[in-house]
């Protein structure tokens, strides 16, 4: 009996002791003094709400005990759900927001109010909706493993990036670091998770040319869901999960995202609050800390020239000599800070201090700083602090060039002979409005049918003649509808039934609209098929479940469909 019990105690000493091993080494402590015009948090973590494991309370309490002030809950969805209004809860703010999944990569989109209809298809038009709806979106895990999750629509004018992303981080370790990752997990548990953390080097060069052009927030998305399972896109009904790794704490212990506010939170009006941990991420005053790594940890950087003084995150003007300073708290040895120069060190220190100058003359550069720390895990390491840029000397962009020149040449569609397209399960009527002899409205009123989204639209079309759109380089109506909403508007050849489409948003006041047809895409065909412009036999006005709810019901008026060119 005694042996049994000496053999057991020593196999539990050998395990603790394996453990210890295997365990990655403890984060460094650091000490900083307190600023309250800082806040800590979290962005993009899922709940039960959409395939998280816990309660929206859950993350609130994981957050309190990984000594965060704000978290920003970005569960799967198409935004029509009403986002619940900012609270605290443990003393942490919880902020509701949402993850859209386009056709081109996951958007966590924030701000928003909530969606007249879904936010789903094309990453331009995701965003466009998101903007609409005052929201801010972040382009999420663009490293993830997965080619279908990850984001891919580099052109588009998305206001965000994901630097690194947790969730899709472990995703390419080989598994024997994974099972040596799951022991050690026990013992520490935020460690383990830095630990299967790179340098994503493809994301900050994308990143450091994309700021080359315009302002992109960067920062590190949680991915929370407390639970470890095949990532797929999700449903409501997933389910195969079995590990409840790694927590929302060990997750939030890992790392952290320092929010300059420039002032201190209420910690009792928390729409303000909200707006306030909202507004200064859009303006791009964020840095994130692998807190399991050493922390916490401080970085300040601003540029001062003649007329004051710009954060991280802005953009100064070109003319004025520029003096960047960056500073790195608390004071560590061994701990680096590195000032990039467009992607490429030009400055590196060991103080925690930086002043780099920017002569009035020099070429326009974006400047963001890194914060390393010796023996930081990954190949190659993972940057323990990452900033956000200032932008120097760039021209503000002008008034974007029109995509379209002015018509010089319109051909009228046939004004009778609309008829109705739809899905057996679909009710649509179309009735006609003469409003002169040759413009007639058409109406469109329709429910598509109920159900799961099961291909159910509804559509109103017409055959025009061969060439019709030959020489055209837009097709341009005046369209309305009863509601907020989405159309698309395609053009069909029908001999081979290859459809091209654009989605446009229309709403109850009546606009003018133009489609280039160079910016069609095609539906039911492979992308990059050639479009034979000469061979085009049907214009279509589509409402599907791409953006509209099986089971709903609207009206659509379309009039003076015609196709035009700006030459000759
Ligand atoms: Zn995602
Ligand atoms: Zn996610």
């Amino acid at each position: 009996m005694r042996r049994a019990l000496l053999v057991l105690i020593a196999l539990a000493a050998g395990l603790a002791a394996v453990t210890a091993m295997l365990a990655p080494r403890a984060r460094t402590r650091l000490a900083v003094k307190p600023d309250e015009t800082l806040v800590r948090g979290a962005i993009h973590v899922h709940t039960r709400i959409s395939d998280g494991a816990g309660t929206p309370d859950d993350v609130a309490r994981a957050a309190a005990k990984a000594g965060l002030d704000f978290v920003v809950l970005t569960d799967h969805g198409d935004g029509t759900r009403k986002p619940t209004p900012p609270r605290y809860v443990d003393g942490v703010l919880v902020i509701d927001a949402v993850e859209i999944s386009t056709t081109g990569g996951h958007y966590v989109a924030l701000g928003l109010e909530q969606a007249p209809y879904r936010l789903a298809g094309e990453p331009r038009d995701v965003i466009e909706d998101v903007t609409r709806l005052g929201g801010f979106g972040i382009a999420a895990h663009p490293d993830s493993p997965k080619a279908e999750l990850s984001w891919r629509e580099w052109q588009a004018p998305f206001n965000g990036i994901e630097w690194l992303n947790a969730d899709s981080a472990w995703r390419d370790e080989r598994r024997r670091a994974l099972v040596r990752a799951l022991i050690g997990y026990w013992l520490r548990g935020p460690e383990v998770i830095a630990s299967l953390l790179d340098r994503p080097v493809t994301t900050l060069v994308r990143w450091d040319a994309l700021t080359r052009r315009r302002m992109v927030v960067g920062l590190a998305g949680h991915d929370a869901h407390a639970r470890m399972g095949p990532r797929g896109e999700w449903e409501p009904t997933a389910g195969s999960y079995s590990l409840r790794l790694p927590s929302y704490v060990a997750t939030f212990r890992a790392f952290s995202l320092s929010v300059a506010l420039g002032a201190p939170l209420s910690r009792r009006d928390p729409h303000a609050d909200a707006a306030a941990v909202l507004g200064a991420v859009r303006a791009g005053r964020i840095t994130t800390v692998i807190d399991a790594v050493a922390g916490p940890a401080r970085l300040a950087f601003a540029a001062s020239h003649v007329g004051g003084q710009t954060p991280m995150g802005g953009d100064v003007r070109p003319g004025v000599d520029v003096s960047l300073a960056a500073s790195l708290e608390p004071p560590a040895p061994g701990a680096g800070l590195h000032l990039l120069k467009d992607g490429v060190v030009v400055a590196r220190s060991t103080d925690g201090l930086i002043v780099f100058a920017h002569a009035a003359l020099s070429a326009p550069a974006v400047y963001r700083v890194e914060g390393v720390w010796p023996g930081a895990p990954g190949v190659p390491p993972v940057p323990w602090v990452v900033g956000n840029p200032i932008r120097v000397g760039f021209t503000p962009p002008r008034a974007s060039v029109p995509l379209l020149l002015p018509a010089q040449w319109a051909m009228p569609a046939p004004v009778d002979g609309w008829r109705i397209e739809q899905h057996p399960a679909s009710v649509t009527t179309l009735t006609p409005t003469i409003l002169t002899p040759t413009n007639t409205a058409w109406t469109m009123t329709w429910r598509l049918g109920t159900g799961a989204p099961a291909g159910q639209y509804a559509a109103m079309a017409v055959d025009v003649p061969p060439g019709f759109v030959r020489r055209a380089d837009r097709l341009s109506f005046t369209i309305r509808s009863a509601a907020p909403m989405r159309v698309s508007v395609q053009i069909r050849i029908g001999s081979s039934g290859m459809r091209w489409q654009r989605s446009i948003y229309v709403s109850p006041s009546p606009t003018e609209q133009s489609i280039a047809v160079r910016e069609l895409t095609p539906v039911g065909a492979e992308p990059g098929t050639p479009l034979d412009l000469a061979r085009v036999d049907a214009i279509l006005f589509v409402v599907d479940t791409v953006n509209t709810a099986p089971g709903s019901t609207g009206e659509v008026w379309v009039s003076e469909v015609r196709a035009a060119g700006s030459g000759n």
